[in-house]
């Protein structure tokens, strides 16, 4: 049975500054761990000293050496049995000068180096001691502080915290004894203070039994709030749409190709979480160019056959305007009528749009962000299709909901989740893949060319286009400045333009207005413009099945996510398609590997492992979009196993332990319980 969670201890008041690293209470405190320790445990003879190292010493003081105000520089020589030492001080305070004294014995704990004159310690941490004080039984724990914070401050409130009789344990004992996993008391006490005979490496690689548990808890309230808010989501109920016009059924007579196998199993999951009364909260995966659209449209047929209204919304302009053309070719035949709403459509035009929705006239409504806004309100809203959901944050998904009594959802992403992150932060969520590329495809070949060798590749692509390729140029965000990316558009733009006469080039960036967007891509579509160069707008969506051709500017400064997504949009056709990626030097070690692995590899989820590897889940995720806690401690690659062991852990606390399971809670999220509400 659990006594109330460490109740008193949570309410301990914590001086202002410890809120600047997060810590507001001492349950916070006792999760804060060390990043490294220092070895007070022993003494290491001076002669014996090596560079490099964090180490104790215990000598007399036999020099001492003071600069004059206002420098207050000191030098202090120790000498033990065998040798002696320098210890210096940049600025010492006059307290500190008093207690140095020659013919004192001090311990010293720094680091060594090699100095002008021999070796040194650089702002020791010392003490006087006696010839009998006994020596410090733990090894030191080394916080990360912030301004306003001292070391030694910080010790000293997590050490009251330790101190704490109520730190309950919140696994239940057969968890933990099926798992073997250490107290929770004991792991915390063992990563704070260590006893010597730990070795610090072990504690260092986090591999150690303390570090495990710590892990393991960490995971279990992930999957906890993760459970808890689907189960809170399914418990809204939805309603039960039936295909009874079978508009899915027309929509797939009509097209002009058959589904893939995975498609249609995708399909399949679908349409069955449609008729059920729980909303679906599903995310639908594929690689760029897998076909996802049409499963939505198919989603969407069915939920406006049952009599509903869906919303089918894109992070881009561009896409949205692409999305909407190809929706409207494909549900105007059936008779459904498609309103189109962005952000820069004309008012009155807007007006008419918004009537339609509200009134019912119109059944699908594709857009952008400009759809979530509080003056677009539906006659009766059944599903809800997100396209590129990744790139869009929590809280525009929440706002959704507010729209339809619980609509359907339907998310949908290119960049593929490896399975351990979807089993962790993705928990929630329903998932689809599709697996297999429609028949017909050739893989990119991907070419990696040094800035260097621009004007060869210019001749190359003028020859190319001379036989009828067509080519995107894309310029990269530079510096986050969306108007210098803007420029080397601009510049490139007219670069080419001189450079290849008998080629016509087009230009698209984010400043167009839309209708200008539209104009441009249905020029490059309809194959009368050669070259499109183009800011990164065209990044998510775009679809030219003739363009064979890719050349990406400065490619060494786009994310790996970000470089798979440009280059599917070639590899459309049957054509041998080409991506050249051109680099400059010299070349960031992180910029070496995300070219290496988009070079070797045509794989989305092998790109995606590849990039969570490199940049870690928090920054593979997006803090803003995850809208899960980040991870601190556990790494859901190297401790995949113990992903699966707290999944197991979790449903059967939610079961048979709900108190565990609150005060878990409450001891990893305090009052960010709530954070996770979809
Ligand atoms: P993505 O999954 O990247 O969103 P799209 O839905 O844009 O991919 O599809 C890419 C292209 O493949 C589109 O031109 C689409 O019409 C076409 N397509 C989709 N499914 C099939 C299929 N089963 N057979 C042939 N072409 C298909
Ligand atoms: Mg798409």
């Amino acid at each position: 049975m659990a006594k109330t969670p460490d109740s008193d201890a949570s309410l301990v008041d914590l001086p202002a500054a410890f809120a600047r690293l997060g810590l507001h209470t001492y349950a916070d405190l006792l999760l804060y761990f060390p990043l490294r320790y220092e070895d007070e445990t022993q003494i290491t003879p001076i002669s014996d000293v090596r560079t490099a190292c964090t180490i104790q010493i215990q000598g007399e003081v036999v020099q001492i050496e003071t600069a004059r105000p206002p420098q207050r520089q000191m030098s202090v020589v120790l000498r033990d049995a065998g040798g002696e030492i320098r210890l210096r001080f940049l600025h010492s305070y006059p307290g500190q000068a008093a207690q140095m004294a020659v013919g004192r014995l001090i311990r010293a704990v720094g680091e060594v180096r090699v100095g002008l004159f021999g070796a040194e310690m650089v702002h020791p941490r010392w003490r006087k001691v006696e010839m009998n004080t006994p020596l410090i039984d733990s090894l030191t724990p080394v916080y990360s502080v912030a301004a306003g914070l001292s070391q030694t401050l910080l010790r000293k409130h997590i050490k009251l915290a330790l101190a704490q009789e109520q730190w309950v344990d919140t696994v239940p004992e057969v968890v933990r004894n099926r798992l073997k996993l250490m107290g929770f008391s004991d792991s915390v006490l063992c990563l704070h203070r260590p006893s010597p005979e730990i070795s610090a490496e072990h504690l260092m690689t986090r591999t150690h039994p303390a570090w495990r548990r710590i892990k393991f808890d960490e995971l279990l309230a992930q999957q906890l709030s993760l459970r808890l808010a689907r189960a809170r989501r399914r418990a809204a109920g939805a309603a039960r749409l039936k295909d009874d016009l079978h508009l899915s059924g027309k929509l797939l007579a009509n097209l002009p190709f058959i589904l893939t196998d995975a498609q249609q199993r995708v399909w399949r999951e679908i349409a069955t979480d449609l008729v059920s009364a729980v909303p679906m909260q599903r995310l639908l995966q594929g690689d760029v160019g897998s076909g996802k659209t049409i499963v939505a449209a198919l989603a969407a047929a069915h939920a406006i056959g049952a009599g509903f209204q869906v919303v089918f919304m894109a992070p881009t302009e561009l896409l949205a305007e692409q999305h909407f053309r190809k929706l409207r070719s494909w549900f105007e035949p059936l008779g459904i009528s498609v309103a189109w709403l962005s952000g820069g459509l004309p008012k009155k035009a807007r007006q008419v749009a918004l009537e339609d929705l509200q009134q019912g006239r119109a059944q699908l409504a594709v857009g952008t962000h400009a759809l979530f806004q509080t003056d677009v309100v539906f006659a009766r809203l059944g599903l809800a299709v997100v396209d590129e959901q990744h790139r869009f944050g929590v809280a525009q998904r929440l706002a959704l909901r507010a729209k339809g009594h619980a609509p359907h959802q339907l998310m949908m992403s290119a960049t593929p989740i490896p399975r351990t992150l979807a089993m962790s932060y993705h928990a929630d969520l329903d998932v689809s893949v599709i697996d297999e590329l429609p028949p017909g495809r050739t893989p990119v070949m991907t070419k990696l060319v040094d800035g260097g060798r621009r004007d060869q590749l210019i001749a190359w692509v003028r020859a190319r286009c001379e036989q009828g390729a067509q080519v995107y140029w894309v310029c990269p965000l530079i510096d986050e400045s969306e108007s210098l990316q803007l420029q080397t558009a601009m510049d490139t733009h007219a670069a080419l333009t001189v450079a290849m006469p008998e080629v016509s080039v087009g230009l698209i960036h984010g400043r167009l207005r839309s209708a200008e967007k539209a104009e441009v891509m249905a020029a490059f579509a309809a194959n009368i413009l050669n070259v499109l160069v183009a800011t990164t707008v065209i990044e998510v969506g775009v679809d030219v099945p003739n363009a064979s051709l890719m050349v990406i500017e400065h490619a060494e400064r786009m994310g790996l996510a970000q470089l798979h997504q440009l280059r599917g949009r070639v590899g459309r056709g049957a054509e041998r398609s080409v991506c050249v990626l051109l680099y400059h030097e010299p070349l960031s070690e992180m910029a070496r590997a995300r070219l290496k692995v988009i070079f070797e590899s045509t794989d989305g989820f092998h790109v995606a492992r590849e990039d969570l590897r490199l940049r870690g889940p928090g920054e593979f995720l997006g803090a803003r979009q995850s809208g899960a806690p980040i991870l601190r401690f556990a790494d859901i690659e190297l401790d995949a196993e113990l992903v699966d062991q707290a999944r197991d852990a979790a449903d059967l606390m939610l079961w048979e332990h709900p108190l565990e399971v609150s005060a878990h809670l409450v001891r990893w999220y305090g009052d960010r319980q709530g954070f996770i509400q979809s």
